[in-house]
């Protein structure tokens, strides 16, 4: 079967340039249909997407547009329509997508508007003459590769699998779609988000920054420190805008009645009953590097860890570097350097 190939793209919150996960889509789009010998199609959703197309001009793919106003937000009515007439305009069999909050919203109901199928959380595609798209199941133990002989097939692809495409802005022509808008019942009247500093949760960042249980332990002086270790984390990320993640025992902590770190919630929990994120780089502090934790660390490039005990889980294989010493003279200095650096 020939396949034809479509990306579903849509822009960041600049309103401009095309968000990373939907240029991490085009590359996959790229790859495969060089694999395939099949043709490549770029559909953009936005208000306005000439500086985009520009940056996608290098592809060589065609590429079509459904802009306006009514498409500069989220919305699932108008994104379903535009990724709707996307599909038919290009009349793709391979339709691939960002797993965005934007897109992962509207994909299976559009699929199935196509009469087509769809597939979620994919981290590879594969296959010589065939489409062999790979995702994992049960936390991140089992990896199963799929294949489908319906079509259209929707696949939408996790963050941080692929690189994000990048170029020299040229000029391409770009075919403007038109999306039969239903009554639009939802009114977009802006975004809250939590102030950058509270944010601590940030998937594209290079470094995952883990802080462990024993932060919060009684230390060498017999006295426990957690508002100190709360100061040299916060500080940690202030400095290198990090990702925090954190083990279940210090996120549990709040309901044990122990000491907490306040700006830690079960949402940045890494592990089986946790997050499984995509950083380069990871370190680990403080904590002990128990199997359910470390599962939730198999896409984490350099792995890491500060532990004072030379017997953890760390130092049996899981990190790649483990430094035993106590982590906080040691991030109290690492902050310290960061600091005159910026100076
Ligand atoms: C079904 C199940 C699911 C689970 N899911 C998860 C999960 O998703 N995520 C998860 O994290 N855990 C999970 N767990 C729990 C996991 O097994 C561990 O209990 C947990 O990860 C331990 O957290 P910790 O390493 O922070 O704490 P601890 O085991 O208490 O370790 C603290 C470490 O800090 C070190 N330390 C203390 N002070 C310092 C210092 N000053 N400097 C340096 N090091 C210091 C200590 O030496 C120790 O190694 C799960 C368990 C089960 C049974």
């Amino acid at each position: 079967m020939t396949e034809s190939i479509l990306v579903l793209t849509h822009v960041d919150e600049s309103g401009a340039a095309l968000s990373k996960a939907s240029l991490e889509a085009v590359t996959a789009g790229k790859e495969l249909a060089a694999r395939l010998s099949a043709s490549l199609t770029i559909g953009m959703v936005g208000a306005d997407v000439a500086t985009a197309a520009g940056i996608l001009a290098s592809t060589g793919a065609r590429q079509l547009a459904v802009t306006g106003e009514a498409f500069a937000q989220p919305r699932y009515a108008s994104d379903a329509a535009a990724c709707e007439a996307l599909c038919r305009a290009a009349g793709a069999s391979i339709v691939l997508a960002p797993s965005s909050a934007r897109f992962t919203r509207v994909a299976a109901g559009v699929a199935h508007r196509l009469g087509g199928f769809i597939d979620t959380h994919i981290t590879a595609l594969g296959g010589t003459d065939t489409v062999e798209a790979t995702r994992w199941f049960y936390r991140q133990r089992v990896e199963a590769v799929i294949a489908r002989d319906a079509r259209p097939w929707f696949l939408l692809l996790d963050a941080g699998t692929h690189t994000a495409f990048a170029s020299e802005p040229t000029t391409a022509p770009v075919e403007q779609i038109t999306a039969e808008l239903p009554a639009l019942r939802t009114t977009v009247s802006g975004t809250r988000a939590p102030m950058q500093d509270a944010q601590t949760i940030r998937p594209d960042a290079k470094l995952l920054f883990v802080a462990g249980a024993g932060w919060t332990k009684k230390q060498a002086d017999g006295q426990v420190h957690s508002a100190e270790a709360g100061d040299l984390i916060l500080g940690f990320l202030h400095a290198t805008s990090a990702s925090l993640g954190s083990s279940k025992s210090l996120v549990d902590q709040g309901g044990d009645g122990q000491p907490v770190l306040p700006f830690l919630t079960h949402m940045n929990q890494i592990g089986q009953t946790g997050a499984t994120p995509r950083h380069p780089k990871g370190l680990a502090t403080c904590c002990h590097g128990e199997e359910p934790h470390v599962v939730g660390w198999r896409f984490i490039g350099e792995r890491r860890a500060i532990s004072l005990d030379p017997n953890c889980g760390w130092t049996r294989g899981k990190a790649d570097v483990v430094y035993v010493a106590d982590a906080f003279p040691v991030m109290a200095k690492v902050n310290e350097l960061l600091e005159a650096k910026k100076a």
